[in-house]
């Protein structure tokens, strides 16, 4: 654990867990209405003690919810935790351990850990287990002071543990909702490129190796495609690099707009971009890429008053019978050295056999991580 781990303040925690305290304030509103029935419920069973209880607790959780509306979250986890720990406590000396209010107590076993660094719950938790210990242990030699009917009591018990499954159930259902957000955030980050929103190379590789397997098993074609926009450095030189992050995330945009929505795209690099083309034999991958130039031309380039020209140069290729994902890449590639050689601007195919591809080029550094 470093330093910072080990400062980690309750405020801190709140800010990293923000769903928890929207998630608190329901349980406000639950326990809080839960405790209206409770006063009507105990004056029909004959304890208007405890009937009187539920005005206080109800104040309670009336304070707690304006606390955390207005982000005092320490504030309201003590209420919610004196109003919990009293009443859940009084309701058992008044009436009985079968009365089913110290199941409340347990609740707060899930809600300590993400409301609280693990030190300090740990701590919580421990003293919350020592209470509830101590007070089934006290029931078990003292007599209720206020006992009530055996039907009152069952009707109570019940009553408590139907509440406590709820809202076991409620805050289960909101942890399995916030884990499943988080994961697919964490998928999403690990997959896309930042700046454009494409695949990243690491994801692209992934997916190209499953439809290289693919190919091989069906043998329906599956084009490439290499875009690269031309001259991208004189763009960041003249117009700045926020202008050229703009260009990248356009141009990005204008591939994905002029290809369908099973062609994969990927940033391959810093102003390189790597389309796989399913089911799209040469000829059509090299429409497609001529579609995606043309778009470009057509465009108005022109970011804060300042017009940008900007332009692409595609390689294509496709994959072949026992190709590896590397030939037909660097086949792509050389047709993309051939529209730089030859005046940019263009789209060139390479026909794809083996025989063009030198064997200098799987060392040109494509594979490494740029
Ligand atoms: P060519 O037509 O031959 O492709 O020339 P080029 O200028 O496009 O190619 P070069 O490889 O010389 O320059 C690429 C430039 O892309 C250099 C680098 O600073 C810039 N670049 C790479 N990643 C980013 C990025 O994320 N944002 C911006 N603004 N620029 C980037
Ligand atoms: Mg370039
Ligand atoms: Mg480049």
């Amino acid at each position: 654990m470093n330093t910072s781990d080990r400062s980690t303040t309750g405020a801190s925690v709140a800010v990293r867990r923000p769903q928890f305290w929207q998630v608190a304030k329901r349980c406000c509103q639950i326990a809080g209405t839960v405790d209206v029935a409770f006063f009507f419920l105990f004056h029909v069973l004959g304890s208007p003690l405890l009937a009187w209880v539920n005005v206080i607790s109800v104040s309670m959780y009336i304070l707690a919810y304006q606390a955390l509306a207005r982000r005092r979250n320490r504030l309201a986890i003590a209420l919610i935790w004196t109003e919990v720990i009293v009443h859940a406590t009084l309701g058992t000396l008044l009436i009985g351990w079968d009365s089913g209010f110290h199941y409340y107590l347990l609740m707060f076993i899930p809600a300590l850990f993400l409301s609280m660094p693990l030190r300090g719950a740990l701590v919580a938790l421990v003293s919350l287990w020592a209470f509830y210990v101590t007070l089934d242990v006290v029931m078990w030699t003292v007599e209720p002071l206020q006992p009530i009917s055996r039907d009152a009591l069952l009707a109570v018990h019940l009553f408590n543990l139907s509440v406590v499954f709820a809202m076991f159930s409620y805050l289960s259902f909101f942890y399995l909702k916030i884990v499943s957000s988080a994961q697919r955030k964490l998928r999403l980050m690990a997959a896309t490129d930042p700046l454009t929103g494409l695949f990243n190379r690491r994801h692209m590789l992934d997916l190209a190796d499953k439809e290289l397997a693919r190919f091989q098993r069906s043998r329906h074609p599956i084009g490439l495609l290499l875009l690269d926009i031309d001259h991208f450095k004189s763009i960041n030189d003249s117009h700045g690099h926020e202008v050229g992050d703009k260009v990248l995330v356009e141009v990005a945009n204008v591939i994905k707009a002029q290809l369908r929505s099973q062609d994969l795209i990927a940033r391959w690099g810093g102003e390189e971009f790597l389309a796989i083309l399913p089911d799209t034999g040469l000829e059509q991958a090299r429409a497609s890429a001529e579609r995606v130039r043309q778009a470009l031309m057509q465009q108005r380039w022109s970011f804060d008053g300042q017009s940008v020209a900007v332009t692409i140069s595609v390689g294509v290729s496709e994959f072949q019978v026992d190709d590896g994902l590397k030939s037909a890449i660097n086949r792509a590639d050389r047709a993309l050295y051939h529209c730089k050689d030859n005046g940019r601007n263009q789209v060139e195919v390479c026909p794809g056999s083996e025989e063009a591809v030198p064997a200098a080029l799987p060392v040109n550094g494509l594979w490494d991580e740029r």
